[in-house]
């Protein structure tokens, strides 16, 4: 059987390993994960509640989660036909690919950025133009440059995966008033709750100045349901209504919709969850310092360093210990490691091993 030509340009998606995988390998009987950017103090227990007591399996879910619409038109004030649900903004980029992008179409994205942007581009055939970075952050003039008259999409990942770095309000403002109407700017929010920076953009009302913008949120990192998979898009009405054809009837489970109703609500949770968050950040913050390592200023639940030696070295000698981090060689950044924050303990154990690599490298 032969698949679409370009599919031989890809790979299936590699997760960060399984723990359980590594404790067998390895024979550890503690191992930490620090590699998915999940929330490291699970969910809300409301959350918890609200999925046991959701009972009507044998039905289909509202395909068109009329209830979390609502719940998210409140929260955030724009229009139920202004969201598009999926099932975590890995279907919600697929969703948007395949609605949009033709063999004669190009994507402008960042380098590096997260994945996904150019996998399902190349899926549809069309041609991906990626920007490097500027001091680890997206260089939005550059990205300007690399516009034409048969770019579809522009990708800012805000904050960026996997650099933390943030494009800011006045940097954003600038460049959408440059960009031409007939290409759609989406900004990737994912780790929107993390983000402390002053002068980060609330872009939610950008949507209604620019039909050309979509913003994208999920529920996977600070919400602490990744497991659920449950993410959204908001955008201009017409938009929306266009790629809700390109939909599956039932992407987003009842369970998964049923909670992310809750998860909205308990906004205690994810304020709390930020807190801890920066708290435990400055710790790797205070590491890299007292080392003189050089590390990206992070606005999300993971940190970008460099230790002295390879991403892949460190990753084996980390996994070794029972610490289960990215290498950044498969990140763009191979002289790097992505450490997702976790609990103070499992920081104060990654951390004590990161310093002894660092003593042995010296
Ligand atoms: C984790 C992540 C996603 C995907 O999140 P899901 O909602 O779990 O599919 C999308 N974009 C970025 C930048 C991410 O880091």
């Amino acid at each position: 059987m032969k698949a679409k030509q370009q599919l031989s340009l890809l790979q299936a998606y590699k997760p960060g390993k399984p723990i359980d995988e590594v404790k067998r390998e390895l024979g550890l009987e503690k191992v930490v994960k620090l590699a998915s950017n999940e929330n490291p103090y699970g969910c809300s227990k409301r959350v918890r509640q609200a999925l046991y007591e959701q009972a009507s399996l044998s039905v289909y879910p509202d395909g068109a989660g009329t209830g979390m619409k609502e719940a998210i038109s409140t929260h955030l004030s724009v229009n139920k036909d202004e969201i598009l649900l999926g099932s975590g903004l890995d279907e919600v980029i697929q969703i948007v690919s395949r609605a949009l992008l033709t063999q004669e179409d190009n994507i402008v994205q960042a380098t590096p950025t997260f994945s996904q942007y150019s996998h399902h581009a190349v899926i549809e055939g069309a041609e991906v133009r990626e920007v490097p970075l500027y001091d680890g952050v997206h260089d939005l003039p550059a990205m300007l440059q690399a516009i034409d008259e048969h770019t579809k999409i522009v990708w800012v990942c805000n904050p960026n995966n996997p650099s933390g770095t943030y494009v800011n309000e006045q940097q954003l403002i600038s460049f959408l008033r440059e960009v031409p109407p007939s290409t759609l700017v989406i900004l990737d929010e994912a780790y929107y709750e993390y983000v402390v920076a002053t002068d980060y953009p609330q872009t939610l009302p950008l949507i209604h100045q620019y039909p050309n913008v979509m913003v994208m949120r999920t529920f996977s990192k600070a919400y602490g349901l990744a497991g659920l998979r449950i993410g959204y898009a908001v955008a201009n009405a017409q938009l929306i209504e266009q790629l809700e054809v390109a939909r599956l009837p039932f992407n987003t489970s009842s369970l998964a919709q049923a909670s992310a109703v809750v998860a909205l609500e308990d906004i205690a949770f994810v304020e709390e969850c930020r807190e801890k968050n920066r708290k435990e950040l400055e710790r790797y913050y205070d590491f890299c310092r007292k080392n003189r390592l050089f590390y990206y200023p992070s606005e999300t639940n993971f940190i970008l360093m460099e230790l002295g030696i390879s991403g892949d070295m460190a990753f084996q000698a980390l996994l070794r210990a029972g610490y289960i981090v990215r290498s950044g060689g498969a990140l763009g950044f191979p002289s790097m490691i992505r450490v997702s924050i976790g609990t103070a303990e499992e920081n104060k154990g990654c951390i004590e091993q990161l310093q002894r690599l660092v003593d042995e490298a010296r």
